[in-house]
């Protein structure tokens, strides 16, 4: 029987792994490095003080047929087809490549050290235990995760002190309404916006620009963007300049065609753009790959892959939110939702996508 290895178990992993036990005459063997699935595009809800709801991945595979490996893919070996996890050597005959993404600090002084993102599990539990005992945080970052982060614990945290540093003002890509959205939300929760900052190092207690100007802030949250795991590129799978590798149209590697990339370690081309990195694009590509990878196991040849942008969805605390409607290519319209109708719409898709990777 195939060997199917699915590694990383996040909302692009387990999905393919669950479609794959379905579709796919294979033995499916799923390997992450935590036993949990983590919802994480409610990262920045849980650094605010919200419990987030633990799912095993035990539970999410049962019944399925899948094996499960909880540990960490140290190295991939593409002469071998073999994966090194934490030691344990495990054969593959197809790969699906869906180790998703971590913080990126970009290279600056300190970040390493003094800043916390809120790109993973451990990092967003360490701050939510943290804030409440401060009076300044500092967001470093004005796209989606820096706004929700910002505007999520301005909003848990009325005492605290919100400033946000960024290169641009907050939410640039959006359309003039939601922009003014953006504007009058930061206002009510008392948000101070910092733009055409560039931080240049963190310390413990502040956050040095590249003017030498020094803000002091109890804590730094960092939120300037992602990358991904360098294991693709050390492999000698061909990746792009971000480190995410190059697909074809069916989503395998161009160098590998026994390696499959979905979620934020794909480079995925659709008219000549990068798809971003987001849920909403990790799981159309997991559904896909699993389609792609039992078709292709029937000896037939799948259709390529396609995608096309809808909506901008970003939390802004509880109460409010922006759905912001873009066109194929993810560039925005007029068209805007903004409150508590959006706030709904919102919490309704990252419901959506849990159920989807967990349950459908
Ligand atoms: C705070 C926050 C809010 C967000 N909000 C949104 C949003 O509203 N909408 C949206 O579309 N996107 C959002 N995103 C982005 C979204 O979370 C990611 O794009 C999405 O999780 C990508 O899915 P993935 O399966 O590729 O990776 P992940 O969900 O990151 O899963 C990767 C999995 O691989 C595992 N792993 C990593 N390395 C190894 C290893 N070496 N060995 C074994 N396992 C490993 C990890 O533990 C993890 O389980 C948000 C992100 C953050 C941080």
């Amino acid at each position: 029987m195939t060997n199917i290895v699915v590694i990383g178990a996040g909302y692009a992993g387990l999905t393919v792994a669950r479609r794959l036990a379905r579709r796919a005459t294979a033995h499916v063997t799923l390997v992450n490095a935590a036993p949990d699935f983590v919802e994480r595009i409610r990262l920045h809800q849980h650094a605010a003080g919200e419990d987030l709801r633990v799912r095993p991945l035990a539970e999410a595979v049962r019944g399925t047929g899948i094996e499960l490996v909880v540990g960490r893919v140290r190295a991939i070996d593409p002469a071998t087809k073999e994966i090194d996890v934490d030691g344990r050597g495990i054969g593959y005959d197809t790969l699906v490549y869906a180790l998703g993404s971590v913080s990126d600090d970009h290279g600056i002084p300190g970040v390493a050290e003094n800043a916390y993102p809120v790109a993973g599990l451990a990092e967003a539990t360490r701050l939510r235990d943290l804030v409440p005992a401060k009076a300044t945080v500092t967001i470093v970052g004005g796209s989606l995760t820096g706004i929700e982060a910002a505007t999520e614990l301005a909003e848990q945290h009325p005492d605290l002190h919100v400033r946000m540093v960024a290169g641009h003002a907050p939410g640039s890509g959006l359309s003039v309404k939601a922009r003014r959205h953006l504007g009058r939300v930061f206002d009510r929760l008392g948000i101070e916006v910092r733009t055409g900052a560039r931080v240049a190092k963190v310390l413990a207690d502040s956050v040095v620009l590249t003017d030498s100007e020094e803000l002091a802030s109890d804590i730094t949250v960092w939120a300037t963007g992602f990358r991904v795991s360098p294991l693709a590129t050390q492999a000698g799978v061909r990746t792009a300049h971000s480190g995410r590798i190059v697909v074809d149209a069916t989503l395998r590697s161009v160098s590998h065609p026994d390696i499959y990339a979905v979620g934020d370690s794909a480079a995925v081309q659709i008219d000549g753009q990068e798809l971003r990195m987001a849920c909403a694009t990790a799981e159309p590509m997991a559904e896909y790959a699993a389609r792609a990878i039992a078709t292709r196991l029937r000896g037939e040849e799948p259709k390529p892959f396609s995608y096309r942008y809808f909506l901008q969805c970003i939390s802004l605390g509880r109460k409010d939110g922006l759905v912001q409607l873009v066109d194929a290519h993810d560039r925005p319209k007029e068209t805007v939702i903004t409150g508590r109708v959006a706030a709904l719409v919102k919490e309704g898709i990252v419901r959506g996508a849990g159920w989807s990777a967990l349950r459908r």
